[in-house]
């Protein structure tokens, strides 16, 4: 073997010769052609040089007194390097036997005497130069096939009709066949008709093009699916190398990737990328086919409840049971369209928390997405049994067409929200199609959000006070704090207007923590001034109650506007007594240890039962405006009245009465026996500094001012 440590400028040439004057001749010839030479007499000596001397070529006579030429090149091609060398025998028997006897003891080639001594120079670099390219293409062939096998790809050779040729296999690639008994068959022969041909396509393709032809299959083998990758290439004129490839892990990483980004973990549902993408595609489609897309929003009535109440884990029960449920529901209408020949498609996904939507392509009526929501509605109404728990669900739904709404996809997807919100307002449990007033409704929002978020840094919000008033003493006891907003464009602007608002983006909170800040130091001023009043009372959204902090925030408010507790009156709704009723009992109680004074507001309108409300340290009930307006005229309200009057007192609580726009409605409720009015009969809700004069007045006159009055 020649390394590259050998390959020096002059190469070695090694002359074993007897005859002293052909060693002399032939070192004169190689010389001049280049060569460094050695020479040895003899060829004991010869064998010793060239293990001394390394020579890159040797020249050898035959014709030696002792080993003659024939041992000595057998001899040296057993050495060490002695197998590469190449070896010339310098003969003059020009006698086919003892040519063929040196290449039997591994001679290169030969050179016949009488030597050409002009040639030999030339004729012996030759010999060096082909023996070197030989080796190394020895070498690199060793390379190559070390290469191939170290590749876990399948190689074949096939001629252009697909006949295989040649095989190398791999021990990672499963096969039908193992891969040498591939050799001589057709394609088709050893593996499935539609893959033969399509192999066969891109065999002629590769040849056609003389470019490298790519392409996947799929084999089923001991019942599961492997995948392939195969490379067809041109290796000669009407011959291809085919390299294939097991992806199968590849295929599977794939879908697990492809499952992550597009489907949502939780119900297996498409997710909002994918749904999008649908929608895309849908909208494609009806352009050509002239068809519509509904695109409905569902989203489940007081989902959060059901986790706040029942834990997440139910939560997450209770959206997988939906999803499967709207599944059905809509595989049952994908058979009465296919009898009615309607080829309506149907998608759902999760786009969030309890948000579904539903996309219903190529559709011809509007009235069979109506169908399909109400299918919907209908299909939540059965209760959920998830482990030990029965849950009653509703949704709300919104629609929105392509192309009668929108062309755009986001913009369909904006409106069937707007149109889903829609229908909660209208009371959750129905379904909405996007109307254009919706969006300018919801544009309104949005700029009232925008503006709320600066009312309270721009000192908008004001406090008016409505007295409270306590018919049998004839005084005003206290007053309701009542928030308005100073809106610099429009003028004042009423709770109903904004309250609902603020609580959905939490400004509530904020909002809340100054009302109570401002009341509190309200009630302080008119103590300080001495007006005799018992308490102020402050509205308190069901949020601000939920927060963790509420207590403190109550005492660190007490705390820095000096306000006794026993000044502070709380109006809290049923409905926040209800939600997480163990909690709300807590804190009910430790306010109850501060003193606080507790009253529920808008009583009647909620749904609790007295029984459960003696349970909690009440202070007071405020019955509902809905009942007393028609006391004086409706019998119902009148009975209801009176027994929710005497169940309250029963139970030890006071009762007021709001709304009393009238002489009538005051004298019944007195003759109840109501402990505190409030309404425009007495006065609407006024600023802090009118309500000192007001309360004076009646103090002033006597004791019967607000009795007597009118
Ligand atoms: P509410 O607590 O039931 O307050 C009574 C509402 O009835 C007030 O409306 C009051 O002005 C109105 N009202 C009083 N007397 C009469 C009457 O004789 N006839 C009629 N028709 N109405 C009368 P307002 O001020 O518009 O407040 C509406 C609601 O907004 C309140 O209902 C309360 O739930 C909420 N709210 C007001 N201020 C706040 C606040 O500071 N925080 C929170 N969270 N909610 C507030
Ligand atoms: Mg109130
Ligand atoms: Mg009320």
């Amino acid at each position: 073997m020649i390394d590259s440590s050998q390959e020096k400028e002059r190469p070695v040439v090694l002359i074993v010769d007897d005859d002293e004057m052909m060693r002399m001749l032939e070192r004169n010839s190689l010389e001049q052609a280049g060569f460094t030479v050695e020479e040895a007499a003899d060829g004991e000596t010869g064998l010793i040089a060239f293990q001394n001397t390394h020579p890159d070529i040797i020249l050898l006579d035959v014709m030696m007194s002792g080993k003659d030429g024939f041992t000595v090149c057998q001899e040296i091609r057993g050495m060490h390097r002695g197998g590469t060398v190449p070896v010339l025998i310098v003969t003059g028997l020009d006698d086919l036997e003892s040519i063929n006897r040196a290449y039997e003891v591994g001679a290169t080639d030969f050179i016949l005497k009488p030597i050409n001594w002009t040639v030999l120079g030339h004729h012996v670099r030759y010999m060096l130069r082909a023996s070197q390219a030989f080796s190394e293409l020895k070498d690199s062939e060793a390379k190559n096939r070390a290469l191939l096998n170290a590749i876990p790809d399948l190689m074949f050779r096939l001629d252009k009709n697909g006949i295989f040729l040649e095989s190398k296999g791999s021990k990672q690639i499963p096969l039908l066949l193992p891969a040498q008994d591939f050799l001589g068959k057709r394609l088709d022969e050893v593996m499935p008709f539609d893959i033969a041909q399509k192999t066969k396509h891109f065999i002629s393709a590769a040849i056609e093009s003389g470019t490298v032809q790519l392409f996947e299959y799929q084999l089923t083998m001991d019942n599961t699916v492997h995948f392939y990758e195969a490379r067809i290439i041109q290796s000669r004129e009407d011959e291809v190398l085919a390299i294939i490839r097991d992806i199968s892990d590849r295929k599977s990483a794939e879908k697990k990737v492809i499952q992550l980004a597009y489907y949502d973990n939780l119900t297996g549902l498409p997710n909002r990328v994918l749904l999008r993408d649908r929608l895309e595609q849908a909208e494609l489609r009806a352009r050509r086919n002239n068809k519509k897309v509904a695109i409905m929003f569902l989203d489940l009535d007081r989902f959060k409840n059901i986790n706040d109440t029942l834990g997440h884990n139910i939560g997450d029960l209770l959206l997988q049971s939906v999803a499967d449920r709207i599944k059905k529901s809509l595989r049952k209408t994908d058979c009465v369209m296919r009898e009615k020949k309607e080829r309506m498609k149907t998608t759902v996904a999760r786009i969030g928390g309890d948000e579904f939507t539903i996309l219903l392509t190529d559709i011809s009526s509007i009235h069979h997405v109506i169908m399909i929501a109400n299918r919907l509605l209908n299909s939540l109404k059965r209760p959920f049994i998830l482990g030990t728990h029965e849950v009653y669900i509703t949704a709300s739904i919104g629609i929105a067409i392509y192309p009668t709404d929108s062309e755009d996809a986001d913009t369909l997807m904006k409106y069937a929200d707007i149109a889903m919100y829609h229908a909660k307002d209208l009371g959750r449990n129905n379904v909405q199609f996007y109307t254009e007033s919706m969006n300018t409704a919801a544009i309104e929002r949005f700029n009232m959000e925008n503006q709320l978020r600066k009312a309270l840094s721009n000192n908008e919000f004001i406090l008016h006070y409505q007295p409270q008033v306590n018919v049998q003493k004839g005084i005003i006891t206290g007053a309701e704090a009542l928030i308005r907003w100073e809106h610099p464009e429009t003028g004042l602007v009423y709770p109903d207007a904004f309250i609902p608002l603020a609580e959905e983006t939490s400004l509530i909170l904020p909002i809340g923590e100054w009302v109570l800040h401002a009341a509190c130091s309200q009630m302080r001023t008119w103590i300080t001034r001495g007006l005799p009043f018992e308490r102020i009372g402050i509205n308190i959204s069901n949020i601000q109650f939920r927060q963790n902090n509420f207590l403190e925030m109550i005492s660190h408010t007490l705390e820095k506007t000096g306000l006794n507790p026993h000044n502070l009156e709380l109006e809290l709704t049923e409905s926040c007594m209800m939600e997480q009723v163990e909690k709300s009992a807590s804190v009910l109680r430790e306010l109850r240890d501060m003193g606080v004074y507790i009253t529920i507001d808008d009583f009647g309108t909620g749904y609790s039962s007295l029984s459960y409300l003696k349970r909690l340290p009440l202070n007071c009930l405020k019955i509902d405006r809905s009942f007393t307006k028609d006391i004086a005229h409706d019998p119902d309200s009148k009975s209801i009245v009176k027994a929710i009057i005497a169940m309250a007192h029963n139970m030890d609580l006071k009762v007021i009465a709001e709304g009393i726009e009238t002489e009538q409605q005051c004298l019944l409720l007195q003759e109840y026996g109501c402990d505190v009015m409030q309404g425009y009969y007495f006065s609407k809700a006024l600023p802090g500094e009118e309500i000192i004069s007001l309360a004076l007045e009646s103090r002033d006159v006597h004791s019967g001012y607000f009795s007597l009055k009118g």
